[in-house]
């Protein structure tokens, strides 16, 4: 029986046998691709070949990809657990074509390596083809369906038309797409996991486990504009896509994708770790929970190593919603502490020898997984706690249902799926109001859809038809000669007339030195000028190779076809400083905090810089002390920097840092700090991937100062700082400040921190008395003490001061006692007083006295008993209260007694 490892490679060999070359997976969060929050086809990384944005490098390539399929267009969240063969993460194998071959060679492969490779069986297997759609316009695919049985022997009954919704792919709601043919294979009527659901019947794209989809071939022909229109695409593509974790099932002859090799180490571990067993049954709550756990654990590795992290918007919700989900089964597997980051090992196992990265990265998404974890079981027991609320207020209701609203907010806050709900509450014999909740979830949605709104300006634009800009003097220059080419407005691509006035417009020119944004570095602004009108650019931005200046007409007219000045912003310099200072801030972090610390993001511009990476813990504050030494000593050290371009093979060997995940094409710039000339590459202290512009030698950074560190979630860091004029305006602020304080305060700088700390003290002192001095109302009680002594009785030399003080705050208290004893000189002194409705007793004995045998202690021990209480202390100074102050008289005439006789007097 082949392995899950052996049935990936032999996928890949194949197709390398036939003249494809292999292309690692994309990373499955597309970090420049904002279209789209996950990975969730093959064909995501080769999106821009198939508009004809980018050349392609191979006309054939092989690969597996990572997918994801949480959100958006293609979401088989709520499937998982409840069927065997839908998963949130999973691969994709596919071979592709980039205007190479087309129909008939797919086609063929894919029968050649299913049934004479792998030997699945030719009667067993279905294919489908496009039936067409009159909305699009679009006609059926006769020609696939001639070749399916021109090319294999395949009977024609075996061939079936479908509609858009199955045999149409599309990536999302923009980008290629075009008509597809699948191979789906019938295991058989025992395999239906549908038997008796009424009007069930077994087919082909039957939604039943009978038939299962395992290879979609899709021929890419159309690009889906954001207007909803297809354009044709110049050159055709071939883009498959064949589920690996299905085939693995196939293969393997299991019934369920769950049973392979690829799922039960993470099952097995989930039993030793719950002490529960996984019967492999479909619709059992507990096996349920399993598939659940299992699946969504890769999905956490995954997503969370590709640099995705919890997070309460955007792809982080997503993960965040994944991670509670799997978490909220796991109670049903009776785990209540955190235990999911216990299966990582587990997952590293099966996936790490394919996916190396998910190794490099295991202590950190550990990190993550566990303290999200740990975070959500207290949201959790919050969430049951709304749960019984909203269960009792549904049970005492004729209807017996739980609104709406409660099960959409355990939903959205607390993470708990609807069925799960639903289950609960069936439990208890309620039922819930899904219809309300669908709408709650429908408004959500359109929310979501609202703040997502699509860049006006690019609606229409059909991106295969913006041309080439040739930017290469960005890095050297801040000014060149240009002429238009054209502009981009809400209603396309313009290469002729005017440029439209008052309204925002996408500037196209054949060269331009306006760095485009890009790896976290803010586009730049600046004036493109003509000799009848001036352009004001905001930001330059790209799509694919056309770099866009964004901005409006600020002065007269501008024409396609004019000769232009493009003129970059002086701000572009401190953009400068700063992102140089971002590598040097990484290379200190390293050094000071070791190599676990990666880069998770940045934003480089004029203003600031900041830099998220992981570690899972708070720097100290000596720590980041030690990193703004080095990076400033290195400043100091003016040392120039440099940057090559270099093919990517000899760019790692130098070991230069790259983004983590990030899909690099084959030559690479890197930029190296600390070296002169390009030969001496060896010699640079910091070596990074990066397209970004920067200052030619370190001492033009002039300062550098970290504002701020904080946590933006588990495991990950993340840092403010300043530099340049920046930082010097900044500092100037907080000087002008502590020069108004030394004003104020009327001492000198150095001073200042003892000045207000001094000042809050007194502060302190005085709200404490003022707090003592309302509770006592003001009754004098050293004078009151005073009283005491003028009129006490004597036994020699030494006062035996004893009686009632009115009441009083202890502290009071004890300062009459002491005083007491200075002015006697020798003492024995009990003093009762009422607190808070208590009695309290304090006795205070001179040193002479505590020799002569009378202890403080003693006395107030004989006496704490009479009101109700106990106590003790030292010979000199003791406490005691009690519940009864009506006895305290009682007590005090008991004092006198006990001292007296201690004295040999009665
Ligand atoms: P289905 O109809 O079964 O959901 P699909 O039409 O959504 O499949 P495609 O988008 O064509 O699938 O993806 C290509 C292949 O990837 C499928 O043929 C299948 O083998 C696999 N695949 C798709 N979705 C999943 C999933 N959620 N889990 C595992 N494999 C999947
Ligand atoms: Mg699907």
């Amino acid at each position: 029986m082949l392995t899950a490892r052996e049935i990936r490679s032999s996928f890949i060999e194949f197709f390398k046998d036939r003249d494809h070359t292999f292309v690692p997976s994309a990373p499955i969060v597309p970090h420049g691709d904002e279209t789209l929050l996950f990975t969730n086809a093959g064909m995501n990384q080769f999106k821009d070949i198939f508009v004809g944005l980018t050349a392609p490098q191979w006309p054939r390539a092989v690969n597996s990809q990572k997918c994801l399929r949480v959100s958006g267009k293609h979401n088989d969240l709520e499937e998982v657990g409840k069927d065997t063969y839908h998963h949130t993460f999973f691969e994709m194998l596919g071979n592709w074509s980039f205007g190479d071959y087309f129909k008939a060679e797919a086609i063929e492969w894919a029968w050649e390596l299913f049934t004479k490779v792998w030997g699945i069986p030719a009667d067993q297997l279905w294919a489908s083809v496009f039936a067409g759609d009159e909305k699009d316009g679009l006609p059926k695919d006769e020609e696939a369906a001639a070749l399916w049985t021109k090319v294999t022997p395949i009977p024609a009954e075996r061939v079936l038309g479908f509609g858009k919704k199955d045999n149409f792919w599309e990536m999302g709601d923009t980008g290629p797409c075009g008509p597809c043919s699948e191979i789906h294979i019938d295991l058989g009527p025992e395999a239906c996991d549908m038997k008796g659901v009424a009007g069930h019947q077994c087919a082909v794209n039957g939604d039943c486990a009978r038939f299962i989809e395992l290879w979609n071939l899709v021929f890419i022909q159309y690009n889906r504009q954001a207007s909803g229109q297809l354009v044709p695409l110049a050159a055709h593509g071939v883009d498959t896509g064949a589920g690996l974790e299905r085939i693995v099932a196939v293969l393997q002859n299991k019934g369920s994708n769950y049973d392979t090799d690829l799922f039960m180490p993470i099952i097995n571990r989930t039993s030793e770790l719950t002490g529960r067993e996984y019967t492999a049954q479909l619709g059992n709550k507990t096996d349920n929970a399993f598939r659940v756990v299992a699946d969504h654990i890769r999905t956490l590795v995954f997503a969370i190593t590709d640099g995705a992290t919890p997070s309460n918007e955007g792809r982080g919700y997503v993960i965040r919603r994944i991670l509670r989900r799997a978490s909220r089964f796991g109670r049903e597997l009776d785990m209540h502490e955190p235990f999911l980051h216990k299966l990582i090992p587990t997952v590293l196992d099966v996936l790490g020898d394919a996916f190396g990265e998910i190794r490099e990265r295991a202590d950190h998404v550990s990190t993550v997984v566990e303290a999200e974890e740990a975070s959500f079981g207290r949201t959790l027991d919050r969430g049951l706690e709304i749960f019984r609320g909203a269960a009792q207020r549904a049970g005492e209701t004729a209807e017996k249902t739980i609104p709406g609203d409660d099960a959409f907010q355990l939903y959205d806050t607390y993470g708990f799926p609807l069925d799960l709900t639903q289950l609960m509450a069936q439990e208890r014999g309620l039922a819930v109001d899904t219809g309300q909740f669908e709408k709650l979830m429908e408004e959500q949605r359109e929310r979501a859809r609202a703040a997502k709104k699509s860049d006006a300006l690019l609606a229409n634009l059909t991106d295969s038809e913006l041309p080439t800009t040739g930017d290469a003097s960005k890095y050297d220059s801040d000014s060149c000669e240009s002429a238009i080419v054209g502009w981009i407005d809400p209603e396309g691509f313009k290469k002729q007339g005017h440029v439209p006035a008052d309204t925002e417009v996408g500037l196209i020119l054949d060269r331009t030195c306006f760095y485009a944004e890009a790896g976290g570095q803010v586009g730049d602004c600046g004036v493109i000028a003509g000799d009848e009108g001036e352009f004001s650019v905001a930001t330059a931005a790209r799509i694919a190779n056309c770099v866009i200046h964004r901005g409006k007409l600020a002065k007269g007219t501008l024409a396609a076809g004019q000769s232009v000045r493009a003129v970059v912003s002086k701000d572009r310099n401190a953009t400068k400083k700063n992102h140089t200072a971002t590598h040097l801030l990484q290379w200190a972090l390293q050094e000071v905090l070791g190599k676990s610390v990666t880069q998770q993001g940045s934003y480089v511009g004029p203003d600031y810089l900041r830099f998220d990476f992981t570690y899972p813990k708070a720097p100290t504050k000596d720590e980041l002390r030690e990193v703004e030494r080095l990076v400033r000593e290195k400043i100091m050290s003016d040392l120039p920097v440099t940057w090559t371009v270099m093919p990517k093979e000899e760019a790692q060997k130098l070991g230069a840092m790259a983004l983590f995940g990030e899909k690099y094409g084959d030559e690479v710039r890197v930029v190296a700090v600390g070296v002169g000339g390009v030969d001496a590459l060896d010699d640079a202290f910091s070596r990074e991937f990066c397209g970004g512009t920067h200052v030619d030698q370190l001492g033009s950074i002039g300062g550098f100062k970290i504002a701020r560190e904080e946590s933006i979630s588990a495991g990950v860091r993340r840092i403010t700082a300043m530099t340049g004029m920046g930082l010097m305006a900044q500092l100037e602020e907080a000087s002008d400040i502590v020069d108004q304080l030394t004003a104020l305060l009327q001492v000198p700088t150095d001073k200042l921190p003892e000045r207000v700390s001094q000042l809050m003290d007194d502060n302190k002192k005085l709200a404490k008395q003022l707090k003592t001095a309302s509770k006592t109302g003001g009754p004098d009680t050293l004078a009151e003490a005073r009283g005491l002594l003028e009129g006490c009785e004597k036994v020699g030399d030494s006062s035996i001061v004893v009686g009632p003080l009115a009441s009083t705050s202890i502290e009071r208290a004890r300062e009459a006692v002491d005083m007491l004893k200075k002015k006697a000189g020798s003492a024995a002194v009990v003093v009762g007083l009422e607190d808070d409705g208590k009695a309290v007793l304090l006795a205070g004995v001179t040193d002479d006295l505590v020799k002569r045998g009378v202890k403080a202690g003693d006395v107030i021990k004989a006496i704490a008993p009479i009101v109700g209480g106990g106590g003790g202390g030292r010979p000199q100074m003791a406490q005691a209260g009690g519940k009864d102050p009506a006895k305290l008289g009682e007590a005090l005439e008991k004092a006198k007694e006990t001292i007296k006789a201690k004295l040999g007097a009665s």
